[in-house]
């Protein structure tokens, strides 16, 4: 959620799967096939980070309610109904439990009919209960073992989430050789639409930061084509640059850890030459609520 949702699967359908399969542990496939979006000269996206939502619906961390945050983040993207939404990791309160992504797939059913949901896996997630709630025979799925790595093509852009996960409930974070390999050979594709990746991990040279983040600015450097990298795990919003690359840091939708900071979402309209960028914060700081931000991308 996915990992991507896509093609359209209406809401009675995904109703129906879900019950066919039987209530917790449902399962479905989802192909995000962009519709609207295909050689529009800009995508619009609801992108989220960190809803860190748990099984148990009340359950409170400095004085926020994950769960019911992220029910109102949602309505708020369903009224904005972009073309996708994309979750940046740490889906799951702690651990990546079965009752937690459940909880989730439960949530999803209030957003509107049919929006691709795509998902990257943070450090509180758990790979294997993710793929089984939503489970990932989807044709963005690429082949990397043991990674849940998905490409979504826009016509004039293309989408990449990387998986950071190293280690359920510890810090820091690990694409791992197979991944950059991966991501290096499909970069290497003579193809030059502008490519935007999206990872949970924060990529500054700390012990709980993307621990290969030099490798991967390695890569990326180089190549033109790659505007922008989205993460989360901070729970800050900035946006600031590495290498001429911008990389954009989502704020939670569940919690903040310091008080000078909104929990909300980003509202996002990317074309070739420039991103713009909505802070929709409905908790923490509220200050900068409907802030509007634009960026060149190099
Ligand atoms: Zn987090």
């Amino acid at each position: 959620m996915p990992h991507i949702i896509s093609t359209k699967i209406s809401r009675k359908d995904f109703l129906r799967k879900s019950v066919r399969i039987g209530g917790a542990l449902a399962t479905m496939g989802m192909f995000y096939k962009p519709s609207r979006a295909v050689n529009n000269p800009s995508v619009h996206l609801g992108i989220l980070a960190d809803t860190h939502v748990a099984a148990y619906k009340n359950e409170q961390y400095r004085g926020f309610f994950p769960s019911k945050n992220f029910q109102q983040v949602l309505a708020q993207v369903s009224e904005k109904n972009p073309e996708a939404m994309i979750i940046t990791g740490d889906i799951a309160r702690l651990k990546g439990e079965l009752g937690d992504y459940s909880a989730i797939q439960d949530q999803f059913l209030t957003l509107n009919n049919n929006m691709p949901v795509l998902m990257a896996l943070g450090n509180h997630d758990d790979r294997r209960n993710f793929s089984d709630i939503f489970n990932n025979n989807s044709q963005n799925k690429q082949e990397v073992f043991n990674k849940h790595v998905l490409v979504a093509d826009y016509g004039q852009f293309r989408i990449v989430l990387l998986d950071s996960l190293m280690y359920v409930n510890k810090t820091p974070g690990f694409l791992g050789l197979e991944q950059r390999n991966w991501l290096q050979r499909y970069l290497d594709i003579p193809d030059e639409r502008p490519v935007f990746i999206f990872v949970h991990h924060t990529l500054n040279n700390g012990d709980t930061d993307l621990l290969d983040a030099d490798r991967l600015f390695k890569i990326l450097k180089k190549q033109k084509k790659v505007k922008a990298i989205f993460y989360g795990h901070s729970h800050v919003y900035k946006i600031t640059e590495r290498d001429k690359i911008k990389l954009i840091n989502i704020p939670a939708v569940g919690y903040n850890f310091i008080d000078s900071q909104p929990v909300g979402w980003l509202e996002a309209r990317l074309s070739a030459d420039k991103g713009i960028f909505t802070l929709h914060a409905i908790g923490g700081n509220i200050e900068n609520n409907g802030q509007v931000t634009e960026i060149k991308w190099r």
